[in-house]
């Protein structure tokens, strides 16, 4: 089971201050990985939870919805660490309006952050990859609706059902370099970003009657997945997006 270890690794994980991205910053920190992790505020409560590990952690402050926060997280995980073993491109955020009143800038800074960046991160990351001739891993944090069209957030969809697509063509693009770019489908999971789906009784009934775990999930059950995609132990999974959702997609 060593190949599933990720003693020695470093991870540059994006949006750690809470929800999936925390859970999946420990779950890399418990496999052995030191953590990067990049937050548009500070980051004190991952980090002393992956320091508490007896791992170390070095927090970026940057906006994903910027281009000039690549260099900064690329910067701080070769000064601090010297290398770049795993990607995942965590952070994301979500607007809801019904689609015939949705407007430009709701589309803009969803797809800037959800699906822009990602691409960009993971093309700098893969430059290092390839220049020091390690190969590595990135994840993408996909969503249900990189199958599905959901209801009032037309520009989640857009940007996650692009998740999936870029999830392919890089993994088509990078393999050869010993690159596996794969992407984590979640479920529906209690987090700040399910917050208010969850206030809505209605709609909070209406998913949790069709979801056969019968349970919303959480951070920590994202753990498990994250770390076979980011070990040597998924050295032959390529493109992929692996959902991790209570049993949603199978009804
Ligand atoms: P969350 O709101 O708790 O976490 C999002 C993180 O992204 C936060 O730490 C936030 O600080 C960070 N972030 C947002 N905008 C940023 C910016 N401009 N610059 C830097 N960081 C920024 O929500 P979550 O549910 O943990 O979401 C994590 C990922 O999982 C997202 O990509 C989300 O779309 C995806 N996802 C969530 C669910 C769910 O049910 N919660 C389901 C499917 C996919």
């Amino acid at each position: 089971m060593n190949d599933f270890s990720l003693e020695g690794k470093v991870a540059i994980v994006t949006g750690c201050r809470t929800g999936l991205g925390q859970g999946v910053a420990l779950a890399f920190a418990e496999a052995g990985a030191d953590i990067v992790g990049v937050g548009s505020t500070i980051l004190d409560e991952t980090k002393n939870l992956v320091e508490k590990m007896g791992r170390k952690f070095v927090g970026v402050q940057a906006d994903l919805k910027k281009m000039d926060s690549i260099p900064k997280v690329i910067d701080a995980a070769i000064t601090n660490f010297g290398k770049i073993d795993i990607l995942v491109n965590n952070a994301g955020i979500i607007r809801r309006e019904d689609a015939i009143d949705f407007s430009e800038k709701d589309w803009d800074d969803v797809m800037d952050i959800n699906i822009k960046i990602v691409f960009f991160l993971s093309q700098a990351v893969a430059r290092e990859f390839i220049d020091k001739k390690t190969g590595g891993k990135i994840i993408n944090i996909a969503s249900m609706l990189s199958f599905q069209g959901g209801i009032r957030v037309p520009s989640y969809t857009a940007s996650k059902s692009g998740v999936k697509g870029i999830t392919m063509s890089m993994a088509n693009e990078w393999a050869k370099y010993n690159i596996n770019v794969n992407a984590i489908a979640p479920g529906y999971m209690a987090t700040d970003n399910t917050t208010p789906l969850r206030a809505d009784k209605e709609r909070s009934t209406e998913i949790l009657a069709r979801i056969p775990a019968n349970r919303w999930g959480t951070p920590e059950d994202l753990g498990g997945t994250a770390v076979f995609l980011a070990s040597k132990a998924s050295d032959y999974v390529n493109g992929f997006t692996i959902a991790v959702d209570g049993g949603w997609l199978a009804r």
